[in-house]
Protein backbone atom coordinates (compact mmCIF):
# COMPACT_ATOMS: atom_id res chain seq x y z
CA UNK A 1 0.00 0.00 0.00
CA UNK A 2 1.08 3.71 -0.89
CA UNK A 3 2.14 5.97 1.96
CA UNK A 4 -0.12 8.67 2.61
CA UNK A 5 1.49 12.06 1.66
CA UNK A 6 2.63 13.40 4.72
CA UNK A 7 2.82 17.13 3.34
CA UNK A 8 -0.74 18.94 4.33
CA UNK A 9 -1.08 20.58 0.62
CA UNK A 10 0.81 19.71 -2.99
CA UNK A 11 3.12 22.32 -4.19
CA UNK A 12 3.00 22.89 -7.93
CA UNK A 13 6.34 23.04 -9.43
CA UNK A 14 6.20 26.32 -9.82
CA UNK A 15 6.00 27.12 -6.14
CA UNK A 16 8.30 24.61 -4.84
CA UNK A 17 11.36 26.62 -5.95
CA UNK A 18 10.29 28.90 -2.97
CA UNK A 19 9.90 26.52 -0.92
CA UNK A 20 13.60 25.26 -0.65
CA UNK A 21 15.18 22.69 1.18
CA UNK A 22 18.72 23.47 2.31
CA UNK A 23 19.95 20.81 -0.26
CA UNK A 24 18.31 23.04 -2.56
CA UNK A 25 19.80 26.27 -1.00
CA UNK A 26 23.11 24.69 -1.26
CA UNK A 27 23.00 23.76 -4.52
CA UNK A 28 22.28 27.11 -5.70
CA UNK A 29 24.57 28.45 -3.39
CA UNK A 30 27.59 26.51 -5.42
CA UNK A 31 25.80 26.74 -8.68
CA UNK A 32 26.19 30.60 -8.11
CA UNK A 33 29.58 30.57 -6.84
CA UNK A 34 30.47 28.49 -9.89
CA UNK A 35 28.83 30.67 -11.85
CA UNK A 36 30.53 34.10 -10.64
CA UNK A 37 33.90 32.45 -9.88
CA UNK A 38 34.91 30.40 -12.76
CA UNK A 39 37.57 28.37 -13.20
CA UNK A 40 37.17 27.40 -9.71
CA UNK A 41 38.08 24.31 -7.69
CA UNK A 42 36.19 22.33 -5.50
CA UNK A 43 38.46 23.01 -2.64
CA UNK A 44 37.57 27.05 -3.17
CA UNK A 45 34.08 26.20 -3.54
CA UNK A 46 34.35 24.53 0.14
CA UNK A 47 36.52 27.29 1.47
CA UNK A 48 34.20 29.92 0.39
CA UNK A 49 30.93 28.60 0.74
CA UNK A 50 32.25 26.56 4.42
CA UNK A 51 30.65 23.68 3.12
CA UNK A 52 31.67 20.31 3.37
CA UNK A 53 34.10 18.77 0.95
CA UNK A 54 31.92 16.25 0.90
CA UNK A 55 28.88 17.95 0.46
CA UNK A 56 30.50 19.92 -2.56
CA UNK A 57 31.54 17.10 -3.79
CA UNK A 58 27.81 15.56 -4.28
CA UNK A 59 26.23 18.65 -5.40
CA UNK A 60 29.26 19.04 -8.11
CA UNK A 61 28.26 15.41 -9.18
CA UNK A 62 24.91 16.40 -9.50
CA UNK A 63 25.76 20.05 -11.40
CA UNK A 64 28.24 17.81 -13.85
CA UNK A 65 25.70 14.55 -14.46
CA UNK A 66 22.90 17.15 -15.54
CA UNK A 67 25.72 18.87 -17.69
CA UNK A 68 24.41 22.37 -16.34
CA UNK A 69 28.80 22.27 -15.06
CA UNK A 70 31.99 21.16 -16.78
CA UNK A 71 35.28 20.05 -15.44
CA UNK A 72 37.69 21.96 -17.12
CA UNK A 73 41.08 23.09 -17.51
CA UNK A 74 43.71 20.94 -14.46
CA UNK A 75 45.17 23.39 -11.89
CA UNK A 76 48.95 24.20 -11.37
CA UNK A 77 50.08 24.38 -8.02
CA UNK A 78 53.39 24.36 -6.80
CA UNK A 79 52.55 21.02 -4.97
CA UNK A 80 50.59 17.85 -4.33
CA UNK A 81 47.33 17.44 -6.26
CA UNK A 82 46.38 19.10 -8.93
CA UNK A 83 42.87 20.81 -8.88
CA UNK A 84 40.59 20.30 -11.83
CA UNK A 85 38.77 23.86 -12.26
CA UNK A 86 34.61 23.99 -12.81
CA UNK A 87 32.69 26.06 -14.79
CA UNK A 88 29.15 26.58 -16.36
CA UNK A 89 28.62 24.15 -19.79
CA UNK A 90 28.48 26.74 -21.93
CA UNK A 91 26.99 25.10 -24.96
CA UNK A 92 24.07 24.80 -22.74
CA UNK A 93 21.80 27.57 -23.66
CA UNK A 94 18.04 29.80 -22.86
CA UNK A 95 16.14 31.76 -24.94
CA UNK A 96 14.60 34.87 -22.79
CA UNK A 97 11.59 37.26 -23.92
CA UNK A 98 11.13 40.07 -22.01
CA UNK A 99 7.66 41.11 -23.55
CA UNK A 100 6.25 44.40 -24.04
CA UNK A 101 3.60 46.03 -25.41
CA UNK A 102 4.75 47.55 -28.75
CA UNK A 103 8.11 45.24 -29.03
CA UNK A 104 9.72 42.37 -27.72
CA UNK A 105 13.13 41.53 -26.64
CA UNK A 106 14.78 38.09 -27.67
CA UNK A 107 17.96 36.75 -26.30
CA UNK A 108 19.82 34.10 -26.21
CA UNK A 109 21.70 33.62 -22.99
CA UNK A 110 23.77 30.95 -20.71
CA UNK A 111 23.34 29.03 -17.86
CA UNK A 112 23.88 31.94 -15.63
CA UNK A 113 21.92 34.12 -17.54
CA UNK A 114 24.43 35.92 -19.27
CA UNK A 115 23.51 37.53 -22.70
CA UNK A 116 24.63 36.29 -26.06
CA UNK A 117 22.73 37.43 -28.77
CA UNK A 118 19.67 39.35 -28.79
CA UNK A 119 17.31 40.73 -30.98
CA UNK A 120 14.20 43.61 -30.71
CA UNK A 121 11.26 42.94 -32.75
CA UNK A 122 8.95 46.07 -33.18
CA UNK A 123 5.48 44.29 -32.78
CA UNK A 124 2.86 45.29 -36.19
CA UNK A 125 0.00 47.26 -35.02
CA UNK A 126 -2.21 44.50 -35.62
CA UNK A 127 -3.07 42.88 -32.77
CA UNK A 128 -3.47 39.45 -34.16
CA UNK A 129 -0.50 39.46 -36.33
CA UNK A 130 1.67 40.04 -33.12
CA UNK A 131 3.10 36.54 -32.10
CA UNK A 132 4.44 35.35 -35.77
CA UNK A 133 7.04 38.08 -35.73
CA UNK A 134 8.07 36.71 -32.02
CA UNK A 135 8.36 33.17 -33.07
CA UNK A 136 10.49 33.97 -36.52
CA UNK A 137 12.72 36.22 -34.04
CA UNK A 138 13.19 32.38 -31.75
CA UNK A 139 13.52 30.68 -35.20
CA UNK A 140 16.49 32.69 -36.12
CA UNK A 141 18.09 33.01 -33.14
CA UNK A 142 18.33 29.25 -32.65
CA UNK A 143 19.41 28.79 -35.92
CA UNK A 144 22.46 31.06 -35.92
CA UNK A 145 23.34 29.39 -32.13
CA UNK A 146 23.22 25.76 -33.65
CA UNK A 147 25.99 24.76 -31.70
CA UNK A 148 24.22 25.71 -28.43
CA UNK A 149 21.60 23.14 -26.47
CA UNK A 150 18.39 24.66 -25.66
CA UNK A 151 17.03 24.09 -22.26
CA UNK A 152 13.65 26.17 -22.61
CA UNK A 153 12.27 29.44 -23.33
CA UNK A 154 11.29 31.80 -20.53
CA UNK A 155 8.93 34.50 -21.07
CA UNK A 156 8.24 37.55 -18.53
CA UNK A 157 4.99 39.20 -19.35
CA UNK A 158 3.67 42.40 -18.26
CA UNK A 159 0.64 40.82 -16.72
CA UNK A 160 -0.26 37.93 -15.24
CA UNK A 161 -0.60 34.42 -16.10
CA UNK A 162 -3.38 32.41 -14.65
CA UNK A 163 -1.32 29.39 -12.96
CA UNK A 164 -4.07 27.07 -14.35
CA UNK A 165 -4.34 28.49 -17.56
CA UNK A 166 -8.22 28.37 -17.46
CA UNK A 167 -8.66 32.12 -17.68
CA UNK A 168 -7.42 35.12 -19.97
CA UNK A 169 -4.47 36.63 -18.81
CA UNK A 170 -4.64 40.05 -16.86
CA UNK A 171 -2.83 42.68 -19.02
CA UNK A 172 -4.57 46.34 -19.08
CA UNK A 173 -1.40 47.43 -21.44
CA UNK A 174 -1.62 45.11 -24.03
CA UNK A 175 -4.02 44.56 -27.09
CA UNK A 176 -2.47 41.26 -28.61
CA UNK A 177 -3.74 37.56 -27.33
CA UNK A 178 -0.87 36.82 -25.42
CA UNK A 179 -2.50 33.76 -23.09
CA UNK A 180 -1.98 31.48 -26.68
CA UNK A 181 1.66 32.67 -26.82
CA UNK A 182 3.03 29.77 -24.95
CA UNK A 183 1.56 26.99 -27.00
CA UNK A 184 2.64 28.55 -30.58
CA UNK A 185 6.19 29.17 -29.22
CA UNK A 186 6.20 26.00 -27.93
CA UNK A 187 4.72 24.41 -31.19
CA UNK A 188 6.96 26.13 -32.57
CA UNK A 189 10.24 25.16 -31.11
CA UNK A 190 9.59 21.94 -29.40
CA UNK A 191 11.23 23.35 -26.60
CA UNK A 192 9.69 23.75 -22.65
CA UNK A 193 8.25 26.86 -22.56
CA UNK A 194 8.03 28.56 -18.42
CA UNK A 195 5.95 32.31 -18.32
CA UNK A 196 5.28 34.14 -15.32
CA UNK A 197 4.41 37.68 -14.55
CA UNK A 198 7.84 39.99 -15.15
CA UNK A 199 8.10 41.16 -11.57
CA UNK A 200 7.44 37.46 -10.13
CA UNK A 201 10.02 36.29 -12.60
CA UNK A 202 12.48 39.00 -11.18
CA UNK A 203 11.78 37.97 -7.47
CA UNK A 204 12.68 34.32 -8.54
CA UNK A 205 15.52 36.06 -10.38
CA UNK A 206 17.00 37.55 -7.33
CA UNK A 207 16.57 34.43 -4.89
CA UNK A 208 17.54 32.43 -7.58
CA UNK A 209 20.68 34.30 -9.20
CA UNK A 210 21.87 34.49 -5.14
CA UNK A 211 21.45 38.66 -5.24
CA UNK A 212 18.96 38.04 -2.37
CA UNK A 213 19.31 34.37 -1.39
CA UNK A 214 19.43 34.30 1.98
CA UNK A 215 16.52 36.84 2.51
CA UNK A 216 13.11 35.80 2.98
CA UNK A 217 10.45 38.38 2.49
CA UNK A 218 11.53 41.16 -0.30
CA UNK A 219 9.28 43.03 -2.94
CA UNK A 220 10.31 43.65 -6.99
CA UNK A 221 8.78 46.66 -8.42
CA UNK A 222 8.77 46.50 -11.91
CA UNK A 223 8.31 50.05 -13.41
CA UNK A 224 7.40 50.33 -17.23
CA UNK A 225 4.70 51.34 -19.17
CA UNK A 226 2.62 50.00 -16.10
CA UNK A 227 3.97 48.94 -12.69
CA UNK A 228 3.67 45.37 -11.16
CA UNK A 229 4.76 43.74 -8.34
CA UNK A 230 6.39 40.65 -7.22
CA UNK A 231 6.09 39.41 -3.76
CA UNK A 232 8.50 36.81 -2.41
CA UNK A 233 7.53 36.37 1.54
CA UNK A 234 8.08 34.63 4.34
CA UNK A 235 10.47 32.20 1.32
CA UNK A 236 8.05 31.72 -1.15
CA UNK A 237 6.44 33.60 -4.01
CA UNK A 238 3.11 34.93 -2.97
CA UNK A 239 0.61 34.64 -6.04
CA UNK A 240 -2.77 34.81 -3.80
CA UNK A 241 -6.08 33.05 -4.57
CA UNK A 242 -6.11 33.63 -8.29
CA UNK A 243 -2.73 34.48 -9.13
CA UNK A 244 -3.23 38.10 -8.95
CA UNK A 245 -0.74 39.21 -5.70
CA UNK A 246 0.67 41.90 -6.36
CA UNK A 247 -1.06 44.79 -8.12
CA UNK A 248 -0.13 48.08 -6.17
CA UNK A 249 -0.03 49.43 -10.05
CA UNK A 250 -4.06 49.29 -9.68
CA UNK A 251 -4.78 50.87 -6.49
CA UNK A 252 -6.20 54.00 -6.22
CA UNK A 253 -3.92 57.13 -5.78
CA UNK A 254 -5.41 60.33 -7.45
CA UNK A 255 -9.28 60.28 -6.85
CA UNK A 256 -10.59 61.28 -10.67
CA UNK A 257 -7.16 61.54 -11.96
CA UNK A 258 -6.25 59.41 -15.83
CA UNK A 259 -7.84 57.01 -16.96
CA UNK A 260 -5.68 53.39 -16.39
CA UNK A 261 -5.86 50.51 -18.68
CA UNK A 262 -7.63 48.71 -16.05
CA UNK A 263 -10.71 51.07 -16.73
CA UNK A 264 -10.18 52.65 -13.43
CA UNK A 265 -8.74 56.18 -12.96
CA UNK A 266 -5.90 57.63 -10.71
CA UNK A 267 -4.35 53.78 -10.74
CA UNK A 268 -0.70 54.43 -9.04
CA UNK A 269 0.29 53.15 -12.39
CA UNK A 270 -1.45 56.49 -13.91
CA UNK A 271 1.06 58.73 -12.14
CA UNK A 272 4.16 56.81 -10.96
CA UNK A 273 4.89 54.77 -14.37
CA UNK A 274 7.31 55.32 -17.23
CA UNK A 275 4.34 56.74 -19.35
CA UNK A 276 3.40 59.40 -16.67
CA UNK A 277 7.33 60.92 -17.05
CA UNK A 278 6.48 61.32 -20.23
CA UNK A 279 3.51 62.71 -20.07
CA UNK A 280 4.84 64.83 -17.20
CA UNK A 281 7.39 66.11 -19.62
CA UNK A 282 4.98 67.13 -22.03
CA UNK A 283 3.08 69.00 -18.96
CA UNK A 284 6.17 70.84 -17.83
CA UNK A 285 8.19 71.86 -20.70
CA UNK A 286 5.11 72.27 -23.22
CA UNK A 287 7.26 69.74 -25.94
CA UNK A 288 6.99 66.85 -26.95
CA UNK A 289 7.70 63.72 -24.86
CA UNK A 290 10.46 61.78 -26.92
CA UNK A 291 8.99 58.68 -28.32
CA UNK A 292 10.30 56.25 -25.23
CA UNK A 293 10.78 56.68 -21.86
CA UNK A 294 14.53 55.58 -22.06
CA UNK A 295 15.24 58.26 -24.58
CA UNK A 296 13.51 61.27 -21.60
CA UNK A 297 16.54 59.38 -19.04
CA UNK A 298 19.23 59.83 -21.40
CA UNK A 299 17.93 63.43 -21.67
CA UNK A 300 17.83 63.98 -17.84
CA UNK A 301 21.65 62.50 -17.70
CA UNK A 302 22.62 64.96 -19.93
CA UNK A 303 21.55 67.30 -17.48
CA UNK A 304 17.71 68.96 -19.59
CA UNK A 305 16.11 70.62 -16.61
CA UNK A 306 12.66 69.69 -17.50
CA UNK A 307 13.68 66.13 -17.84
CA UNK A 308 15.22 65.80 -14.78
CA UNK A 309 11.85 67.46 -12.83
CA UNK A 310 9.37 65.20 -14.68
CA UNK A 311 11.63 62.23 -13.59
CA UNK A 312 11.28 63.61 -9.99
CA UNK A 313 7.95 63.95 -10.14
CA UNK A 314 6.86 60.62 -11.16
CA UNK A 315 10.02 59.33 -8.35
CA UNK A 316 8.64 61.45 -6.16
CA UNK A 317 4.94 58.95 -6.94
CA UNK A 318 6.97 55.80 -7.15
CA UNK A 319 7.93 56.65 -3.74
CA UNK A 320 4.22 57.42 -2.11
CA UNK A 321 3.63 53.64 -3.82
CA UNK A 322 6.36 51.78 -2.04
CA UNK A 323 5.03 53.63 1.51
CA UNK A 324 1.91 51.55 0.86
CA UNK A 325 3.88 48.87 0.14
CA UNK A 326 6.32 48.40 3.17
CA UNK A 327 3.44 48.90 5.45
CA UNK A 328 1.28 46.11 3.62
CA UNK A 329 4.25 43.74 3.61
CA UNK A 330 6.72 44.92 5.64
CA UNK A 331 9.86 43.44 3.33
CA UNK A 332 13.51 43.57 4.38
CA UNK A 333 14.22 44.77 0.78
CA UNK A 334 12.75 46.91 -2.73
CA UNK A 335 14.25 45.99 -5.65
CA UNK A 336 13.24 48.17 -8.20
CA UNK A 337 13.55 46.97 -12.23
CA UNK A 338 13.33 49.15 -15.00
CA UNK A 339 14.56 52.02 -17.35
CA UNK A 340 14.44 54.37 -14.57
CA UNK A 341 17.11 52.50 -12.56
CA UNK A 342 19.87 54.02 -15.43
CA UNK A 343 19.48 57.85 -13.94
CA UNK A 344 19.51 56.30 -9.94
CA UNK A 345 22.04 58.72 -9.14
CA UNK A 346 19.78 61.41 -9.88
CA UNK A 347 16.32 60.00 -8.78
CA UNK A 348 16.91 57.18 -5.78
CA UNK A 349 17.46 59.25 -3.36
CA UNK A 350 14.30 61.00 -4.21
CA UNK A 351 12.31 57.95 -4.35
CA UNK A 352 14.31 56.94 -1.03
CA UNK A 353 13.13 59.95 0.78
CA UNK A 354 9.37 59.30 -0.29
CA UNK A 355 9.87 55.93 0.71
CA UNK A 356 11.15 56.74 4.37
CA UNK A 357 9.04 59.82 5.20
CA UNK A 358 6.35 59.17 7.69
CA UNK A 359 7.41 55.45 8.16
CA UNK A 360 6.64 54.01 11.64
CA UNK A 361 9.03 51.37 12.15
CA UNK A 362 12.42 50.97 9.79
CA UNK A 363 11.81 51.17 5.93
CA UNK A 364 13.17 48.61 3.54
CA UNK A 365 16.43 48.90 2.08
CA UNK A 366 15.90 50.36 -1.29
CA UNK A 367 18.08 49.29 -4.57
CA UNK A 368 17.81 49.05 -7.87
CA UNK A 369 17.91 45.61 -9.35
CA UNK A 370 22.01 44.91 -9.97
CA UNK A 371 21.81 44.07 -13.42
CA UNK A 372 19.59 47.15 -14.29
CA UNK A 373 18.08 46.77 -18.03
CA UNK A 374 19.18 43.08 -18.50
CA UNK A 375 16.95 42.12 -15.32
CA UNK A 376 13.85 41.19 -17.27
CA UNK A 377 15.94 39.09 -19.66
CA UNK A 378 17.84 37.65 -16.56
CA UNK A 379 14.07 37.16 -14.79
CA UNK A 380 12.62 35.22 -17.97
CA UNK A 381 15.99 32.77 -17.05
CA UNK A 382 15.99 32.31 -14.12
CA UNK A 383 11.56 30.92 -14.75
CA UNK A 384 13.75 27.97 -17.50
CA UNK A 385 16.45 27.10 -14.93
CA UNK A 386 14.04 27.36 -12.01
CA UNK A 387 12.36 24.52 -13.21
CA UNK A 388 15.37 22.58 -14.03
CA UNK A 389 15.83 21.98 -10.77
CA UNK A 390 12.62 20.45 -9.39
ZN1 LIG B 1 -5.45 50.60 -13.08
Amino acid sequence: MPTPPTHPFTFTRKQSASNKTPRQINRNLVFNLIRTRQPISRADLARISGLQRSTISLIVEDLIRERWVLEGSTGRLPRGRRPTFLELNHQRAVIALDIHPSQTTVAVTDLGGKIVAQNVVNLPGDPNKAIAPIVAAIRKLMTDHADKSFDGIGISLPGRADPKQKKPIFAPNVNWPMQSIQSKIHRATGLRVEMDNVANACALSEVWFGDSDGLNDLVVVNVSEGIGTGIFSNGRLLRGANGMAGEFGHVEMEHDGYVCGCGGRGCWETVASNRAGLRYYEELSGRTAPSNFSALVKMAQAGDTQAIRALEKMSSFLGRGLRMIASALAPSEIIIVGDITSAWHLLGPKIEAELKQNAFSTAPRLRPAFEGNTARLRSAVALVMNQGLN
